[in-house]
């Protein structure tokens, strides 16, 4: 049976940036339609992070991750907090382990004073163990703008608003076309066993790792805007036992990652991760989420750099996620690319790509950007 469905827009892809633009399109009076292929709103990336608020140190300056990570910190604690959302801002310690890492140090106060955070407070050896007496480090940053979010709490919250200004989330939906239309866009779409056809005037693309295989769907959306797709794997390892850590502790940053840093969830646990493992091809379906038993193991030796105390017997595997790359692992790391009808010319279509790290705490602000750009 196919059933032909007229709305405003069509938001592919129920995560936390996907549930972030359907509520802002629907709160500007557009009837929207969800569309997510899982049974659950928030099964991928959006549950697989480190659900970290972050200030927004590490982004090259002018970037749109320096911009809307600062401008969607902002945006997400007043929205937590209008909206019950656990989340607790705990503030964080970036650690120097050994003498030759003041001078990056250096590079990431600068880095934060260039994007606008402005709160960081340089410290000590002897006010690093007065804050957390179990670490090792020669010294450090804090960071008391970085904080922890219930990201479950936060989709739940997000879709609460969408739904209330007339938003459809269809779960079980698969997109299989995309044509033009006069107007705009005629999808079809599969839902339990039945297609469904939707147009539209407005399209997203915000199916994170599968961005570009929607993309790729979209009838007259030249190839040469559709980039390159690599998977980035992080595993977690999670700690058994007591917790000695009211902050957030991270070593000094690593390519293609932040290293293996100490997360705080909402209960007061703690899990390390997430370390970088390049995956071979670029298909999300071949995915592996699995967590190596020999995890703890690996990880030990990483996060004794700055906790000498740790032991590969207090950690157990935890779960992972899959950064969806647009760069390799030889290049520099790369911005969210978030692409408007001003870059591809396809009116009402805005394609997201490389939503990794810090698409979370930039959601609201990315939603803000993409309603502009389909408007
Ligand atoms: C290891 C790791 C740690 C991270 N830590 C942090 C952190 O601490 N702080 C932070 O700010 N950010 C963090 N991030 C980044 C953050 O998790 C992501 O930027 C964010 O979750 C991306 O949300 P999304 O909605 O774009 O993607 P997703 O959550 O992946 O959602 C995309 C959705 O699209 C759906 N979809 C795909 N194809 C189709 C289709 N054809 N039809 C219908 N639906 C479709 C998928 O099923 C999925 O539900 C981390 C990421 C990783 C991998």
């Amino acid at each position: 049976m196919s059933e032909l469905h007229t709305t405003d827009a069509v938001v592919i892809g129920a995560g936390a940036v996907g549930l972030a633009i359907s509520r802002a399109l629907a709160l500007r009076g557009l009837e929207t339609f969800i569309l997510e292929k899982n049974a659950y709103f928030g099964m991928e990336t959006s549950s697989r992070n480190s659900e970290v608020i972050h200030a927004g140190i590490y982004y090259p300056k002018g970037s749109l991750k320096a911009r809307l990570c600062v401008e969607g910190r902002r945006l997400l604690y007043d929205f937590c907090a209008s909206h019950g959302v656990g989340h607790r801002r705990l503030g964080k310690l970036i650690v120097a382990g050994q003498t030759d890492q003041g001078a990056q140090i250096e590079k990431l106060l600068q880095a934060a004073a260039d994007n606008g955070v402005t709160d960081l407070k340089r410290l000590s050896r002897a006010e690093i163990a007065a804050l957390e007496p179990e670490l090792s480090a020669t010294e450090g940053l804090f960071s008391p703008s970085t904080g922890i979010v219930d990201s479950h709490q936060y989709m739940l919250a997000l879709l609460g608003d969408a739904e209330g200004a007339g938003a459809h989330l269809v779960r079980g939906a698969t997109v299989k076309s995309i044509a033009r239309t006069g107007g705009g866009y005629r999808l079809t779409v599969g839902n339990e066993g039945e297609t469904m056809s939707l147009e539209c005037r407005i399209l997203i693309n915000s199916a994170g790792l599968w961005a570009q295989a929607v993309a790729g769907l979209i009838d007259g959306l030249d190839k040469a805007f559709v980039p390159p797709l690599f998977l980035a794997k992080g595993s977690y390892v999670t700690l058994a036992g007591r917790n000695p850590f009211r902050h957030l502790v991270y070593p000094v940053p690593e390519p293609g990652g932040l290293g293996v840093h100490l997360t705080l969830d909402m209960g007061g646990g703690a899990r390390f991760g997430p370390n970088v493992e390049w995956l071979e091809g670029s298909d999300p379906a071949a995915i592996d989420y699995t967590v190596a038993p020999a995890a703890p193991e690996l990880f030990a030796p990483l996060i004794a750099r700055y906790w000498p105390a740790v032991s590969a017997a207090m950690l157990s595997p935890g779960y992972s996620g899959v950064r969806p790359k647009t760069v390799g692992p030889m290049d520099p790391n790369a911005d969210f690319r978030i692409e408007g009808p001003q870059v591809h010319g396809l009116p009402g279509l805005v394609n997201l790509f490389g939503i990794e790290s810090p698409g979370l705490t930039s959601s609201l602000a990315i939603a803000a950007r993409v309603a502009e750009l389909a408007a």
